[in-house]
Formats: structure tokens, C-alpha cells, sequence
């Protein structure tokens, strides 16, 4: 495994692997890495000849009051993982790279439009356009053929698909299946702030979302019933967590959905313990 912080000579090892016909796949992270990352990191292997793992906290997705001083690094632990995940090229970009003179100086953003005034964005109105653009710029150094992002995060994950497809950038985006706990729980790099006490109640959105999931492939189809039962259970069984948002949305424009759900609608939600936010998604199916 080769580590690169300059993105000059990334590209030029990317071009050479290219020139003799190896097919490149890109997976972005913000570190802290765990099994979910890993799974990216796999199919990404399965299906390229080279892969190229990023490491970047970006400043830009984070909301002033989020947190992004205190957000989990551990570049020592990374590069043991990464490199036991046959990485060949790990990018660790450094801030004057990413956003040169700061990120107060970047003048030029990606604007994601409608799909980024759903969902998180209530919440964290600038997050995608930050996501937006540091995928662009990363997308622009790598050069990647195919790039992996994480169903748990399926508004970013359809959002970067929109914004590959419409600007033309020719990255092909392959979307992972989430890897959870063996309870349900979402693997993310936050859980590691949960209390005892909210980690034991954390599995309540998986089995929110597995709820909604079986009524809804026995045949309920109303979008207030729906929304409804995982309310219910997200009182009961995770008192302490304040639900931010349940929604139903077209899984291709993340437009609210009401009244009778087709199939394939996303189910999405966001609940807070204390100042950690966890979210996580399923797809309807009949
Ligand atoms: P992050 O480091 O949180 O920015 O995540 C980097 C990538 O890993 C994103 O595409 C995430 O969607 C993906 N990811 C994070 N957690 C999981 C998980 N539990 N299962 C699958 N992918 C994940």
C-alpha cells in the first residue's frame, strides 16, 4: 500500500495503472474506520483492479454546532485496516490541499438542488453541499472508474449519483448494502459516543424500519400508518432518543411520498441521543 498526500502524484500513479488497462475504484471516507467502511473497501477490491481509499474529515459537510473538532481520527488504526484490506494507494489529503487558503476562501460550491432540502438537510442545511463538493474535488483528483458509498447514508448516496450523472463526471456509483451490529445497529463512526444506556436503546431504529418493512410486505400501504407504527416503536423502545425525521421518499428524487406507497419507496429516519445522531433507511418492497 502506497500512501499519497500530494494529489499530483496520486494522479500520476492513477494514470500509469490506467495506461496499462487496470480499471480504478474509489472509496471515500472520513476514517475512524470500522467494519462498514471495510465492506466498502471490499466489493470495491472484488471489482477493481487498483483501489484507492481517501481518508478526509471535511470541514464543509459539518453544521457549526456539529462535530467536527471532536469527530473520531485514528490514522494509525486506519493504516493497519487499510492496509489489511488490500488498499494499493491511500489518498490523506491535507486541508491546504482540499481548500487552499481555507475553507472560508472556496468560492465555487456544488449546489445539489431539491434533493438536498429533504431529509438531513432539515436539520443540516449545508451538509450536501459540502458532500457535493468535496466528492467533486476528490473525484477530480482520484480519476476513479467506480466509486463505493454506503447505503446508510442514502441521501448521500443517491445525491452523489444525481451529481455524477448530471455534471457528466463518468464515475460509475456502486451503492453497499449497510453492515450493522449483531443487535441491528448501524455501524458508524459516532456510535462511539452513545452512553451505555443509549446504545442498548440504538437497535430501535433497525427494528423500527424492520416493522415497517413486514406490514408493509403484508399488504399495509397507507403513508401516515406506516409513519405511524415507527413512531410507535421508536417511543416505546427508545425513550430517550428524539426523532428528528421519519420519512417515506422516492428513492430517485427523495420527494416526500404520501398516501398510497409504491414499492421501492425509501423509508428513512434520524433520531438523536444526546448531541449523537444516528440514522439509518430501508426499502419498501411488496
Ligand atoms: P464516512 O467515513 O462516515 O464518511 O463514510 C464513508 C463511507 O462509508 C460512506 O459511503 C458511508 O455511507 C459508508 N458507510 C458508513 N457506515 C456504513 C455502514 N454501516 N455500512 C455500509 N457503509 C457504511
Amino acid at each position: 500500500m502506497k500512501e499519497y498526500r500530494a494529489p499530483e502524484a496520486l494522479a500520476a500513479s492513477v494514470q500509469a495503472h490506467r495506461c496499462s488497462g487496470r480499471s480504478i475504484g474509489f472509496v471515500p471516507t472520513m476514517g475512524a474506520l470500522h467494519a462498514g467502511h471495510l465492506r466498502l473497501l471490499e466489493v470495491c477490491r472484488a471489482e477493481n483492479d487498483v483501489v484507492v481509499l481517501s481518508i478526509y474529515v471535511n470541514p464543509a459537510q459539518f453544521e457549526p454546532n456539529e462535530d467536527f473538532t471532536r469527530y473520531p481520527r485514528d490514522i494509525e488504526r486506519d493504516l493497519v485496516l487499510a492496509h489489511a484490506a488490500g488498499v494499493d494507494a491511500l489518498f490523506l489529503p491535507s486541508d491546504e490541499t482540499m481548500y487552499p487558503g481555507g475553507v472560508e476562501r472556496q468560492t465555487v460550491w456544488i449546489d445539489p438542488g431539491e434533493p438536498a432540502t429533504y431529509l438531513e438537510s432539515r436539520s443540516r442545511p449545508g451538509h450536501f453541499r459540502g458532500v457535493a463538493t468535496i466528492v467533486a474535488k476528490l473525484f477530480a483528483m482520484v480519476k476513479p472508474d467506480k466509486a463505493y458509498f454506503g447505503q446508510k447514508d442514502a441521501q448521500q448516496a443517491i445525491i452523489v449519483a444525481l451529481m455524477t450523472r448530471e455534471l457528466a463526471m463518468g464515475v460509475d456509483i456502486r451503492v453497499v448494502s449497510t453492515v450493522r451490529e449483531s443487535d441491528g445497529l448501524a455501524l458508524s463512526s459516532r456510535n462511539v459516543y452513545l452512553t451505555e444506556d443509549q446504545r442498548a436503546q440504538a437497535p430501535a431504529l433497525k427494528d423500527a424500519l424492520d416493522l415497517v418493512a413486514s406490514e408493509y410486505a403484508k399488504g399495509v400501504r397507507d403513508a401516515s400508518t406506516l409513519e405511524g407504527l415507527i413512531m410507535d416503536e421508536l417511543a416505546e423502545r427508545a425513550p430517550s432518543g428524539r426523532v428528528d425525521y421519519v420519512a417515506l421518499a422516492s428513492i430517485e428524487t427523495l420527494r416526500p411520498v404520501t398516501g398510497d406507497v409504491p414499492s421501492g419507496t425509501l423509508v428513512a429516519l434520524a433520531v438523536n441521543f444526546g448531541t449523537t445522531r444516528l440514522i439509518d433507511n430501508v426499502v419498501l418492497e411488496s
